[in-house]
């Protein structure tokens, strides 16, 4: 989401004309758009500021504004502790930068801005154009989170769910596409809460998929509870629609999961996992684990190692537990760390193994994939991804950009798929 925010953000300051500088050195003003989940994230932004104040020893000072997460949990203090920042912009009130810069230039004061009006925010960004032109694109549809697990900040920092309207979704697709963008994927912390006046995810899907030329659709991150019918179904219905689910799970035990407020139980995620693939049996998961939460104990860990085995999910995510500062979690007993570690590097060696044991099924059997761009250190060769989110790269003379074709894999490595054109595009990707 911080990538889509990034390049919303450029969009409007280039109305004040403002360029992206392609060296850090030119630059005049800083935006340091940052991420809260996970630890060190506040140390990250002292460091960086301390970066760019000793790159800038000897030249005028640019402008630094801090956005996104950490702007939003910190606020003041980073204004009070780091005398180099002149504004803090939490993640619901980016729009507001223009103003922001304006008023630094003209007034000398220090800004900050964290309130949560995000009706005002997508109100104003949709005046203006996103000029995003990449072929897989991000699209953010929701934003915020109600569910509050013990151990996360997002619904302090992001604020409650709020869902922009179908229309002016659809009309954002639209500018994307028109930009060269041929795979949409929709963004939201809770993406499958989607709703607007009655509008669900499926909805919007449906909608978007009309678009000619949107050839992918992908969405995350979904949260199990929130997974209605209407969504399972159209997992078989759409052509468009890309057969990767992600749908983070965080533990294996029951009693973390209530612990954490999860709100479902392991039974019930594994009867969704496997109601989504009676539907469609080419469904494959990728899922989030957290690792050393509260009162793991061996047991509840073993419990998260034996899921790997049941689901096979293609890709995993696994963190160490972070006490995130204001979050319920933050005031229980932390397990011994080098336990947490160990158990984590354990996880990931297992998890590694499902990841390239599907990798290895793939070698000499055929993949759609949708070519993004050239490879920027290797000449005639292309990059693109298959359905599964898989890299793949071709050696190839033509420019493939925004088309998808069949390829042949030949082999592989735990980043990427290397594989052959067997010279068929494919055009009749039909709408859902
Ligand atoms: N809304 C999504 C997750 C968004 S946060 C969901 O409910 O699944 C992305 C991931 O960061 C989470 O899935 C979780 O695995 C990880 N995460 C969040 N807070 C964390 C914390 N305090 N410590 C470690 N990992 C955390
Ligand atoms: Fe955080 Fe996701 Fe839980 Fe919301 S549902 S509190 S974003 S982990």
């Amino acid at each position: 989401m911080n990538e889509y925010d990034s390049n919303r953000i450029y969009d409007i300051a280039e109305k004040n004309n403002y360029k992206k500088t392609e060296n850090s050195i030119d630059a005049d003003c800083y935006v340091l758009n940052t991420c809260h989940i996970r630890e060190k994230a506040t140390e990250k932004v002292y460091h960086e500021v301390g970066r760019i104040k000793k790159e800038f020893r000897n030249k005028k000072k640019p402008i630094i504004i801090i956005t996104g997460c950490v702007a939003q949990a910190e606020g003041e203090i980073l204004l009070q502790k780091e005398k180099y920042i002149d504004a803090v912009l939490g993640p619901q009130s980016y729009h507001e930068i223009n103003k922001t810069i304006q008023k630094i230039e003209r007034d000398k004061k220090k800004i900050n801005i964290t309130n949560f009006d995000v009706n005002k925010k997508f109100d104003n960004l949709n005046l203006i154009k996103n000029k995003n032109s990449k072929v897989s694109s991000f699209l953010t549809i929701q934003e915020g989170c109600d569910k509050f697990c013990k151990f996360c900040v997002v619904p302090y920092t992001r604020g409650p769910e709020f869902s922009r309207s179908l229309d002016e979704l659809f009309k954002e697709c639209k500018e994307l596409v028109n930009n060269g963008a041929r795979e949409i994927t929709l963004l939201g912390q809770n993406v499958n809460a989607y709703n607007n006046n009655g509008k669900k995810l499926s909805d919007l899907i449906y909608k978007i998929s009309e678009i000619e030329n949107v050839k992918r659709v992908r969405y995350t991150t979904s949260h199990p509870i929130d997974f209605s019918r209407d969504l399972v179904e159209i997992h078989k219905n759409s052509k468009k629609l890309m057969p990767l689910i992600h749908l983070p799970v965080q533990s294996g035990s029951n009693k973390i999961l209530k612990s954490m407020n999860r709100k479902h139980t392991i039974e019930d995620y594994l009867d969704l996992v496997d109601m989504l693939k009676k539907n469609n049996p080419n469904i494959k998961f990728s899922s989030d684990f957290i690792i050393g939460y509260p009162g793991e104990t061996d047991n509840d860990f073993n419990e998260t190692l034996k899921l790997l085995d049941r689901v096979e999910f293609i890709n995993s995510y696994s963190f160490l537990y972070s006490p995130r500062p204001g979050t319920p979690a933050a005031k229980m007993k932390n397990i011994d760390f080098l336990v947490a570690k160990n158990r984590l590097i354990t996880f990931q060696k297992k998890a590694f193994a499902k990841k390239m044991q599907f990798k290895k099924r793939l070698f000499n059997t055929k993949s759609l994939v949708l070519f993004e761009n050239k490879m920027r250190n290797k000449e005639n060769y292309f990059f693109g991804r298959d359905e599964y989110l898989n890299s793949v790269i071709v050696k190839t003379k033509e420019n493939l950009s925004g088309q998808i074709k069949e390829v042949n894999i030949i082999n592989g490595n735990q980043n990427t798929l290397f594989g052959e054109i067997s010279n068929k595009s494919i055009n009749n990707v039909y709408a859902a």
